[in-house]
């Protein structure tokens, strides 16, 4: 099948127009017209090869919603039409313990990558959602429930199932104390799961200017990490920590406002961390832990909360044109809080 998309042709330059070929169905497989793209950080590591994986030309793209346009003989979940989802991965062993309990994401074997991964049949690199078309098995497919606001939804698929996933393994409920450190695509999200969970949630940051933005989306109140006061009389005040901050930084400041057992999960950053000292640790038994993003079973269930609640991203929609700009604008922080490529903008013949 022939399709279009943007790639990144090597570290440096733009994303340009990239025609290539998804891979003819397989009898399990779904292909599906993509309609809206999330533009997410890995997207632009990726390109920039940040993490040593890339490959040229690579398309990125992982958080796509889209239309079913034809299927394998075997696929029994999905028909023509249906308004579908592809999240971080395509595939996995489907065989190990990992899988078999539905965390593919921690696939024995390693999960295949939407885009930066390999068929695991034809070893071809795969590409992801800033295109046209996608080709995917259906065990890796997720429904788009009823009512979910397609435009705005495909942020759920990274910076949603990032945050809902350690949300839930560590049983955020009602009366859960949850901080959310940094205001992000993730940490928006992070915000608006734990409240629609009944949590109370606590925004961290270092500046008090983000404290409408904080109660504008759900969160009870701001703590200013700057702020030496503040900070004391939150010690031990947290079940859950989620750190979405995307670059190094010390994790020091934050370990004392963790009550017993209570952990700080880190989503965000991926490489050395500042040194920890480990006396609050040891003294508090608290925990630092890391997630990924989470399984298929998991991802589908917080897109049928999310509709449930009405919880939906904060979405900036561009063309795939204005891809490059979006870029420059993600580095700064500057949207609120995702964009999301209206794939519509995109013509379907180069
Ligand atoms: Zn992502
Ligand atoms: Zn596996």
């Amino acid at each position: 099948m022939k399709t279009l998309g943007y790639a990144a042709f090597d570290t440096t330059s733009p994303l340009a127009p990239y025609a290539f070929e998804r891979r003819e169905l397989r009898g399990n497989d779904v292909a599906m017209e993509i309609l809206y793209c999330g533009v997410c950080h890995s997207d632009l590591h990726t390109a920039r090869n940040d993490w040593g994986w890339s490959y040229y030309p690579i398309v990125p793209g992982h958080e796509i919603v889209g239309r079913v346009i034809e299927v394998g003989p075997d696929v029994t979940r999905y028909r023509l039409g249906d308004h579908v989802a592809v999240g971080c991965m395509v595939d996995s062993c489907m065989e190990c313990d990992q899988c078999h309990k539905g965390e593919e994401q921690l696939c024995r074997e390693g999960n295949t990558g939407t885009y930066a991964g390999a068929d695991r049949i034809t070893g071809e690199h795969t590409h992801g959602g800033y295109s046209k078309h996608l080709v995917v098995r259906e065990e890796f497919c997720l429904r788009m429930p009823e009512g979910l606001d397609l435009a705005r939804a495909a942020p759920l698929l990274c910076a949603g199932i990032t945050t809902w996933s350690p949300l839930r393994t560590w049983n955020v409920g009602p009366g859960s104390r949850v901080g959310v450190i940094g205001l992000g695509g993730l940490g928006h999200m992070a915000v608006k799961l734990a409240v629609g969970l009944g949590a109370e949630v606590t925004v961290l940051s270092r500046s008090p200017d983000k404290q409408a933005d904080a109660l504008a989306l759900g969160a009870d109140r701001l703590l200013v990490s700057s702020d030496e006061a503040a900070m004391k009389q939150a010690r031990s005040a947290f079940d859950l920590i989620i750190d979405t901050v995307p670059v190094k930084h010390a994790l020091g400041p934050y370990l004392p406002l963790l009550d017993v057992d209570g952990t700080l999960v880190i989503v965000g950053q991926v490489g050395p961390m500042d040194e920890i000292n480990s006396v609050p640790l040891l003294l508090g038994r608290r925990r630092v832990a890391g997630s990924p993003i989470g399984g298929i079973r998991e991802t589908q269930e917080m897109l049928d909360f999310c509709a449930e609640k009405n919880i939906l991203p904060d979405c900036e929609m561009i063309r795939m044109e204005e891809i490059n700009h979006a870029y420059e604008r993600m580095e700064k922080s500057d949207v609120r809080y995702r964009f999301v490529i209206d794939m519509a903008s995109l013509p379907a013949q180069p």
